[in-house]
């Protein structure tokens, strides 16, 4: 029987590294040692699970049906944008990862820029595994293994290649260039409904005498643990891989069985996961000279389409079939959210996918996680839950450790101990001395066999559960202890918080009766204020209505020193007027006075003249008649004295004149002057009268002052 999986190497690879020995004459194992290249923080802290974003290209189908894209890849910014119309909103929904690629990127460049670094790891002596993880049809097999070409020019590979051959081209590459001595194997399995096919065995059976699995072309295999909490695939054929051009060869002999079964068994690819891996040993020299054996390991695992997820035990009939086949799945989801949340459980053995690649989720192992999606709007809810799914991914830590190199002496040993088992075996069925026994017997035995070892991992795994239950119990007694003891003190504190509350109360209700004579002592002053208040106001209205009688009274003064005023003026212009005709008047008499006596003085030269000629006359006549002349000059005489009192008596007739005018002028001024002593006596009265009675208001708002001052005073008390 065949024996797989790591630590111990199988016969084959024993083979295959005498034969790398001899081809790799100079052997400077060591290529790429120092092997530990991980910083320290890693080793504490972790390191988070990569997760890269894969959008695939419309298929040809698509573009002729003008589907409409709903997904936008920012391959700089690392960012993938879905577009979602909800109610006639468009609503975005933008998720960044640790790379993208969009519907245009080539195989080479996911490889190189995501895929290649991680090989590198591999041969530093990591454990790696890289899951495809997607809806079926987004380009899951497409990315692990390739498009559908197999053969390019000159020993180079196809555009399309995928992760795998590129990876085992890469592995080559570096060794050969390192001339390092090296052995790479690789396994490759397929697990459905929680059942596992070694997609590397070969057709028919070895051995006639086990029993023959129904479906011939499977060989259903078990899982066992190795005792060191790791597990490995019992029976699993190990290929031995000498150079990368064979990869095609390995990887179509497992796509054929998968086909085949895949008519048969309805589309099971799309239900089934597929676990590549890779197992490379490298001969390093340490400082002492030894010899010691470096082991790498790359899984490639294409995961079951994640709509199983979703559509799980939808179907009556084919219920309990579904759960199988999704289980996995499922797991696989429920250990990452026990692991994002650092939940104490993790489900780790309640699927065999989560088994085979425990160490690949929370554990040593490098991992990163391909989401592939498809840009259709068709797809856009599953490519909406693949979304979350690796964003949510994206939280797992894990804690990558360098796998302990073995001495090749020791490696050695095992390998002879194995040889020696084997040829025992070769020579028991050549020289047929072994043991027989029935076939029933054997089958019986056979069978008992299974169900012991089957019981045996069961109680293992019971043991294991309990040993885990003790620690979380005693894990639980602790932390009880913790809080009882906090409790404790907490109680303590309590009571003296309860104690200083207590006088606190004490404090807070002799200050609530305080406060509450002091309350009866307001509401006292707060009465009396509101009765003053009340007084107050009456007062207020009564001075106003008194206020506003004076403001009357006020008022009709006002008007009545107007009409005065008006009074006043009449009279003035009366008396200008007055003036006015009086000088006139003057000026006339003036001018009738001057005529008159221009009229006399007049009069008096004509006179004169008339004399004087008379004299003259008289004079020649005098000469002759003296006598005459004699009594002539006493007439003329006793004329003139006569012509004397006339102008005598002219000249008093214009001085009364005047003095009649002056009284009457004076009699005039007088009565004026008699008017105007009444006008002012009146005003006099008048302001006296106002005088009076701003006085009384006075008087009054004095009082009132006086007053509020006393309420003043009572509302201070
Ligand atoms: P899955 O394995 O996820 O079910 P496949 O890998 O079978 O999906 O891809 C479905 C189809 O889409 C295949 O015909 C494949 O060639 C094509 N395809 C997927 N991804 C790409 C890509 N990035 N570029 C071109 N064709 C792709
Ligand atoms: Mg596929």
């Amino acid at each position: 029987e065949k024996r797989g999986g790591t630590p111990s190497p199988s016969p084959r690879s024993t083979e295959k590294s005498g034969k790398d020995l001899t081809r790799s004459g100079d052997a400077n194992g060591g290529a790429g040692a120092g092997g530990n290249a991980t910083p320290k923080g890693d080793k504490e802290k972790g390191v988070n699970v990569q997760v890269i974003l894969r959008c695939r290209p419309l298929s040809d189908d698509e573009t002729k049906g003008n589907t409409p894209v709903v997904i936008s890849c920012n391959e700089r910014r690392r960012e993938v944008a879905a577009t979602q119309v909800i109610a006639n909103k468009q609503i975005d929904r933008t998720f960044a990862f640790d790379k993208v690629f969009g519907p245009s990127s080539k195989q080479k460049d996911l490889f190189e820029q995501s895929i290649s670094p991680i090989v590198h790891e591999v041969l530093e002596g990591y454990n790696c595994t890289i899951f495809a993880y997607g809806q079926t049809g987004t380009g899951k097999t497409y990315t692990m293994e390739g498009g559908g070409t197999r053969k390019a020019k000159s020993g180079e590979l196809p555009t399309d290649a995928g992760v795998i051959p590129r990876s085992v081209r890469q592995i080559f590459d570096i060794l050969e260039a390192q001339c390092a001595e090296y052995s790479m194997k690789v396994t490759f399995l397929e697990l459905y409904n929680e059942e596992i096919t070694d997609l590397l065995a070969p057709d028919e059976p070895r051995f006639p005498v086990l029993p023959v699995p129904e479906d011939k072309n499977k060989k259903p295999i078990a899982l066992m643990e190795d005792g060191k909490g790791g597990v490995f695939v019992r029976g699993l054929e190990e290929e031995v891989v000498y150079s990368a051009g064979e990869i095609y060869k390995i990887l179509d002999k497992g796509s054929a069985k998968r086909r085949t079964a895949e008519t048969l068994l309805n589309k099971q690819s799309s239900r089934s996961h597929s676990i590549f891996s890779i197992t490379i040993h490298i001969k390093e020299l340490t400082h002492e000279s030894e010899e010691m054996i470096k082991i790498g390991k790359l899984n490639l695992v294409d995961l079951a389409g994640s709509e199983n997820i979703s559509r799980s035990g939808a179907r009556d009939g084919r219920a309990r079939e579904a759960g199988e086949i999704n289980k996995s799945l499922l797991t696989l989801g429920r250990v990452i959210n026990a692991l994002v949340e650092h939940s104490g459980h993790v489900p780790y053995r309640d699927s065999k996918l989560t088994r085979l690649l425990r160490d690949s989720l929370g554990g040593k192992t490098k991992t990163c996680i391909i989401a592939t999606i498809s840009p259709s709007v068709y797809c856009l809810e599953e490519t909406l839950s693949t979304l979350d799914y690796a964003h949510r991914a994206k939280n797992i830590r894990n804690k990558p450790e360098v796998n302990q190199k073995m001495m090749k002496s020791a490696v050695i040993k095992d390998l002879y101990s194995e040889i020696d088992r084997l040829k025992q075996e070769v020579f028991a069925a050549r020289e047929k001395n072994g043991i027989y026994i029935p076939r029933e017997r054997y089958l019986q035995e056979e069978a008992e066999k299974k169900a012991m070892t089957e019981k045996i991992e069961k109680l293992g795994v019971d043991l294991e559960a309990r040993d885990k239950q003790l620690v979380e119990l005693k894990e639980l007694y602790d932390a009880q202890m913790l809080l009882s003891a906090e409790l404790g003190e907490k109680l303590e504190k309590t009571q003296k918080d309860l104690e200083d509350t207590r006088h606190a109360l004490h404090d807070l209700e002799e200050k609530y009766s305080e406060a509450k004579s002091t309350i009866k002592e307001k509401e006292f002053v707060i009465f009396n204020l509101q009765n003053s208040e009340k007084s107050l106001v009456d007062c207020a209205y009564n001075l106003r209505a008194e206020l506003e009688n004076a403001a009357a009274d006020v008022s009709g003064l006002f008007s009545k020193i107007e009409r005065k005023d008006k009074i006043e003026d009449g009279n003035r212009s009366l008396v200008q007027r007055f003036r006015s005709q009086l000088t006139q008047e003057l000026d006339a008499l003036h001018k009738t006075v001057s005529t008159s006596v221009m009229q006399q003085e007049d009069h008096l030269k004509e006179m004169e003249d008339d004399m004087q000629s008379f004299v003259s006359s008289k004079d020649e006549a005098a000469q002759g008649l003296k006598e005459s002349i004699q009594n002539l000059k006493a007439l003329h005489g006793s004329g003139i004295t006569a012509l004397d009192n006339l102008a005598g008596e002219i000249d008093m007739n214009s001085q009364t004149t005047f003095e009649k005018l002056n009284s009457q002028v004076q009699s005039h001024t007088s009565d004026l002057e008699k008017c105007f002593g009444v006008i002012a006596l009146g005003a006099d009265n008048l302001l006296n009268e106002l005088q009076c009675s701003l006085s009384k208001q006075e008087e009054r708002l004095a009082h009132f002052a006086n007053k509020q001052r006393e309420v003043c005073n009572i509302l201070r008390h």
